[in-house]
């Protein structure tokens, strides 16, 4: 069902928004102990939208003693999953009955259209329900031994699990993590980007308004060499679960060697390839599916498909048929709902995108559409093309995380494959084919931690999201990662005879 909001709905509601914009810590929204603040702008207007608290080390720590306290309390680490149950069930329906406000703020935060902010929202929803929902469903075992002993197998809260989370789906990230480390009974402190901190800070106050327990959700804005990097070396930190790049996610890594060797979760980036054979019966609506897989979000998504293969006899037409779908997903107003693309969420980020897009060009790969920057204050880049790609290219192989499509070329299935594959990257793969025959070879042969046969990024709750190589280790979604925020205790009891 459509939103009933217009445009001006939309525009009239951003006028009136106020943001929180102190950390959430304790049991108290405080401003950072130095009081340093940095600024968020809506990268369509170019106008800023808060000064918002820059948390550092100070921060850091006391988040951790309220976490570990909270652990130690056992107020929700301890309550009964029914309990916990509960009260996410209501986070959800706080969510739910502050669905257009918490995606505006996201919209206006970091430049994605509203109708794409609404998914989110209901993405984060249903994930935060899912996990309520599952907790009291999960068992412990009873080891199979002889009648002298019994063996039982417990699974219990790691304890404090700090999320730090990316910019390009602020809530559908932090939902994707908190909602299985709150319900498995650990004690979160959130760390969101700080290109899209005023989301989370909102939801700080729903989650007081649920009955989260003091200290077991905290909300620490800042920087990632600032405060995220205090937190992912604290000592009293049992886990990182983390989203966002590859390079980061090492050094989260190292900070975990050098301190208490934390579990580190990671979903990292990724390089997609998607392969079109030349089966397809509906070449229109696969190029309009290919096109929406890189351009959907401004091509800011971990599971963009950048890289696109096609086999080359029906490659002319079929890029013809893509360049005339990318003709109607152009950037506009991220308030407007006929929008499909927004604005790129900072200038740093744009500047990056359009070095890719000149790159491109200066390695000899064939602009085919795209490439300049919509003149104004926004952040604009329309959709972008290339074809005659090869792996050598940089835009043929780095993550842009923007609107630019990588073509290239194959002759064979092998060729497709190995294509496919020649990549650091392992997060999400695309095929398109009517033979099953090639579709479960090609399937089973792609180094990815999801293949979408003939659809892109489709799934629910039920299956779980990550990557391999260097796109990541964790899982989110599905009962795989409930389990992951868990530790497994055996309690060995020897029975008298
Ligand atoms: P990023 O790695 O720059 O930042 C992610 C988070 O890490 C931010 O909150 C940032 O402040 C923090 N951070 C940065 N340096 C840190 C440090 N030294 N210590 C602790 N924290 C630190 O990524 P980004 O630009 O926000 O997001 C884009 C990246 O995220 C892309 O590579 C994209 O592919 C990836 N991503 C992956 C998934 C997935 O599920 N695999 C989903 C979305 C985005």
């Amino acid at each position: 069902m459509s939103h009933p909001f217009t445009h001006a709905d939309w525009q009239r509601l951003a006028g009136e928004l106020t943001f929180e914009t102190r950390a959430w810590l304790g049991e108290a929204f405080v401003e950072a102990a130095g009081g340093e603040r940095f600024a968020t702008v809506n990268p369509a207007t170019g106008e800023m939208l808060a000064e918002v608290a820059a948390c550092d080390a100070p921060e850091a720590e006391a988040a951790v003693r309220h976490a570990r306290a909270a652990v130690e309390r056992g107020d929700w680490a301890r309550a009964a999953p029914a309990e916990r149950k509960r009260i996410l069930l209501r986070l959800a329906e706080l969510m739910e009955a502050h669905k257009n406000e918490l995606a505006l703020i996201d919209t206006l935060d970091m430049g994605k259209p509203i109708t794409s902010s609404l998914g989110d929202l209901s993405g984060a929803i249903n994930c935060i329900r899912y996990n309520a929902e599952s907790i009291d469903k999960v068992y412990g075992e009873v080891a199979p031994t002889g009648e002298e002993s019994l063996g039982l197998v417990l699974r219990e809260p790691l304890g404090v699990v700090v999320a730090i989370v990316p910019w390009n789906f602020p809530l559908m990230m932090t939902a994707w993590k908190i909602g299985p480390a709150l319900a498995a009974g650990n004690s979160v402190i959130l760390k969101p980007s700080e290109k899209s901190p005023l989301s989370a800070l909102r939801l700080a106050r729903l989650a007081k308004e649920a009955g989260l327990p003091d200290g077991v959700f905290q909300v620490l804005p800042g920087f990632g060499h600032t405060v995220g990097k205090a937190l992912a070396l604290s000592m009293g930190v049992d886990c990182l679960a983390f989203t966002g790049s590859t390079a980061v996610g090492k050094q989260l890594m190292q900070y975990a060697g050098q301190s208490n060797l934390k579990r580190v979760y990671l979903e990292c980036g990724g390089k997609s390839p998607n392969l079109v054979f030349a089966d397809c019966r509906d070449l229109d609506a696969v190029a309009r599916h290919a096109a929406e897989a890189i351009f959907h979000n401004q091509g800011e998504v971990c599971i963009a498909g950048s890289r696109l293969l096609v086999d080359n006899a029906i490659r002319e037409a079929f890029v013809d048929k893509l360049l005339a779908a990318a003709e109607t997903m152009q950037p506009g107003d991220p308030l407007d709902p006929a929008s499909f693309m927004g604005a790129i969420v900072d200038r740093t980020q744009y500047e990056r995108v359009l070095d890719y897009i000149r790159r491109g060009v200066a390695e000899g790969a064939v602009l085919r559409r795209g490439g300049e920057p919509l003149e104004g204050a926004g952040l604009f880049i329309p959709p972008t093309v290339f074809d005659g790609v090869t792996p050598a290219m940089a835009i043929g192989r780095e993550e842009v995380f923007g609107p630019v499509l990588a073509v290239f070329g194959f002759d064979s299935e092998d060729q497709a494959v190995h294509l496919a594959n020649d990549s650091e990257y392992g997060l999400a793969a695309g095929l398109w084919s009517q033979d099953i025959d090639r579709i479960m070879r090609v399937a089973r042969r792609l180094q990815s931690g999801q293949v979408f046969v003939n659809n892109w990024a489709g799934g629910d709750m039920t299956v779980p999201f990550g990557g391999v190589k260097q796109s990541g280790n964790g899982r989110d979604k599905s009962h795989h990662s409930l389990a992951e925020y868990s530790e497994l205790k055996t309690v060995w009891m020897t029975l008298a005879p």
